[in-house]
């Protein structure tokens, strides 16, 4: 009998192996055949992990060389027109990165969390063939490599859910086109065994779905569960509830419903009807976002919960989502504290729980071997010890914390603006940047060197002081008004403050997949975050000692902090924030009396934290607005807060934006005109808004003419005494060629406007 199950595993190897060979091949060092190479070696590593851990629900069709969007557009024929005639590798890399001659698709965010995949684009014009090699291919190598897998595949509501038309309008009118193809694939599946499980991939249904597609499920799966009789299918979703769509997937012929119970705890309320209904439930219990230790008490409550409705032997214990989101070992943290290393577990480790939960849970502790006892007791421990180590409280934070209820700013926006802009002086368009200033060789390897103690504490220092001197000298010399010191010592704008705070731990190897061969390491919050001495007043009052002009101060804010880190599970995500908050409200006042009198306080994240469950919403936005609120509390009424958001769309949002109070926000709108701005005007927004007037995503340098209109458009929507004229965000990864001619020509540009405005 089949236990347990896992929904999908990483793909990026445990020492980063597909992201090496990829970049060699990209870089024209390797052959494709190298990557293919790889690519099976790293297949076969996984499903061994995942047959010695026990599990016996295991994928294939997880891989990917990029991404399984991308690889799903590949396998429907979904190819853009652009790239039409590339064929094999040159296509699908095509596709994923664009070349000289094509622009890649676009990239979005996979639901809530920082995994990107690759927006297909579809047009009703366009024809659509299967192509179900890769598919056959891997079932292939799994049967040659000894296991007997589960098929993965994205479903098509998902697919067309996520697609955009090119051709404009709605991605469902495609369903026709695209339906008998999944026919097609399963009817290929279908004679690749004697009996196969297929689990295919519906995360759309976890968001609030509009008839349209409520009514696509039924037909959709009674036709896919009837193709073939020798599949079984699994329709698994993850990240929320999938009330709704359970509701109506009990009444097809599928075999099994997969279900997150911990990121959508409601999924409990359908445990009624998938009962009577007779279908198996996957139910998704241990965490596939997380980076700790199932607590197994915890878990076998909840699977008792579970089978009070569902008999056991329709029930599978399984991860909560795909593995992805984890790290892939813990065995190559070698340099981490020991007692925070064992409260964690990454995708290789929760194998392990995965398999012995479902032991436990079917067969009882007496079926457990001694091993399997040792591993239990350690779990135990583990949990024990993480519940009760002191480094976790903070007593003092915890009161103060707990204490606080008023966090709003001395004084009125109206008046605060009125005080600031007489003491601050600054003129209408005023010009600045969003903080960061390109990332050269020279000082990342001075960071780096640091680090490993090659460099001394003076040198270093020494180092980053030059490069501040630069970034003055220069934005004196090009004519910005509103300085910045350029954060040559921010390795990134989360792991710098993350390093600075306690109750933070950090890793060696605990790289995640972001898209295609990227990864990112976020830090982990263990404990009560405290903030043992200053942050940024260093590097700041340096900067600002070698100016007349104002240097702005730069902190990342309290939500940007919290979504781009693992968060402990043993606190709401909201109070976590809130410490965080607190914190970052004596930075503020520690900058402010060091003479700081604009401080930045990004949420470059504030927006990818929003719930995917419309319900769910304003409590987010209520304690994530209290957060921001709280960290800038400090900020005296002659002290300018600012803040900065790295996207455009802000329709929905709006009022919460303007909720936050910060004197002044910049924004990305460089790509859309004025489009976007005018929901600010729409809704009387009062702060003062500095759009971008170019992209800093592109390596281009924008003529001073085309920023003249840019700043004109913006003129169009709001009056320029509440307008300011910056890039659209930091500068980090650009060159400095490109960024000086940028600069000077903005500056120039709102000459040129300020001019005509006389
Ligand atoms: N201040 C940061 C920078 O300029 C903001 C980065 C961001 O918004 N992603 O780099
Ligand atoms: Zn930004």
């Amino acid at each position: 009998m089949s236990k347990n199950y896992v929904i999908g595993f990483p793909r990026i190897g445990e020492q980063r192996e597909l992201k090496r060979v990829l970049e060699k091949y990209w870089a024209k060092e390797v052959a494709f055949s190298e990557v293919e190479c790889v690519a099976l070696e790293l297949k076969e590593r996984h499903w061994e992990y995942q047959s010695d851990a026990g599990i016996d629900c295991i994928s294939c069709n997880d891989f990917s060389l990029y991404d399984n969007m991308l690889d799903t557009s590949v396998m429907l024929g979904a190819i853009p027109a652009r790239f039409k005639g590339l064929k094999n590798e040159e296509l699908y890399f095509g596709m994923a990165r664009g070349d000289s001659e094509r622009v890649a698709m676009e990239m979005t965010k996979w639901f809530n969390t920082n995994y990107h995949y690759i927006v297909p684009e579809l047009s009703l014009e366009d024809s659509y063939l299967l192509d179900a090699s890769k598919i056959v291919k891997e079932y292939k190598e799994a049967k040659a490599f000894g296991i007997k897998p589960k098929i993965n595949i994205i479903g098509p509501l998902t697919y067309l859910g996520l697609s955009k038309r090119v051709d404009g309008g709605d991605s469902y009118a495609l369903y026709g086109k695209i339906m008998p193809l999944y026919v097609e694939l399963l009817e290929t599946i279908s004679r690749l065994d004697e009996t196969l499980l297929v689990q295919i991939d519906e995360p759309i249904f976890v968001k609030d779905l509009d008839t349209k597609l409520l009514s696509l499920i039924k037909p959709t799966y009674d036709t896919l569960a009837n193709v073939a009789q020798n599949i079984e299918i699994v329709v698994s979703s993850y990240f929320e509830h999938a009330k709704e769509a359970t509701a109506i997937l009990v009444h097809t012929p599928i075999f099994a419903i997969g279900l997150d119970f911990l990121y959508g705890e409601e999924n409990l309320d359908s445990l009624e009807i998938l009962a009577q209904s007779g279908k198996t439930v996957v139910a998704g219990v241990v965490d596939g976002r997380n980076i700790w230790k199932n607590n197994f008490d915890t878990t076998l409550a909840l699977l008792e919960k579970i089978a009070l409705k569902i008999p056991v032997e329709r029930l599978y214990v399984s991860s909560s989502c795909s593995l992805l989101h984890t790290p892939f070992s813990l065995k190559y943290e070698e340099k981490m504290d020991a007692q925070l290393k064992n409260w964690l577990s990454y995708a290789v480790e929760k194998l392990d729980e995965i398999s012995l939960i479902s032991q436990l849970f079917f067969e009882g502790e007496k079926s457990l071997n001694s091993f399997e006892l040792e591993l239990l007791h350690a779990n135990r421990d583990a949990n024990i010890s993480r519940k009760t180590a002191a480094r976790i409280h903070n007593k003092s934070v915890q009161a103060r914390v707990s204490a606080l209820d008023t966090f709003e700013r001395k004084g009125s926006f109206d008046a605060r603006i009125k005080i600031q802009r007489e003491l601050l002086a600054y003129e209408d368009l005023a010009t600045t940047s969003i903080g960061s200033f390109p990332q050269t060789a020279q000082i990342r390897k001075a960071r780096a060197d640091y680090k490993t103690g090659a460099m001394t504490k003076e040198a270093y220092e020494q180092e980053m002081r030059n490069y501040i001197d630069a970034c003055v000298a220069f934005q004196e010399e090009c004519g910005l008004e509103v300085l910045v010191h350029g954060e040559p010592e921010r390795n990134d704008m989360v792991e710098y403050f993350g390093e600075q705070l306690s109750g933070y731990g950090f890793s060696q190897n605990g790289w995640v997949q972001s898209y295609g061969s990227r990864c990112v390491k976020p830090p982990f919050i263990y404990g009560d975050i405290s903030r043992p001495k200053s942050m940024t007043v260093e590097w700041i009052s340096y900067a600002q000692s070698k100016t007349e002009k104002i240097m702005k101060g730069m902190l990342t804010g309290p939500v940007t902090i919290l979504n781009w880190s693992f968060v402990r599970d043993d606190m709401p995500r909201s109070e976590v924030s809130k410490q965080i908050a607190v914190a970052l409200s004596d930075e503020v006042d520690d900058l402010q009396n060091a003479g700081i009198k604009m401080i930045q306080v990004d949420e470059a994240a504030f927006k990818e934290g929003y719930p995917l469950r419309k319900t769910k919403i304003a409590r987010y936005e209520n304690w994530a607005v209290r957060d921001f609120k709280i960290s800038v509390s400090s900020a005296k009424k002659e002290t300018q807060i600012h803040t900065h958001m790295c996207y455009s769309e802000f329709n929905d949002i709006i009022k919460t934006i303007e909720a936050m109070g910060a004197d002044v926000i910049s924004i990305e709108t460089a790509r859309s005109g004025n489009e976007l701005l005018k929901i600010f005007k729409k809704v009387g927004y009062k702060q003062e808004v500095g759009p971008g007037v170019y992209d800093i995503h592109s390596p281009r340098v924008p003529s001073v003419q085309e920023m003249v209109h840019q700043i004109e458009l913006l003129l169009e929507v709001l009056p320029k005494e509440q307008l300011w004229i910056n890039p659209d965000c930091g500068l980090k990864t650009r060159k400095w060629e490109e960024v000086k001619p940028s600069l000077k020509n903005m500056v120039e540009a709102v000459k040129i406007v300020r001019e005509k405005l006389k």
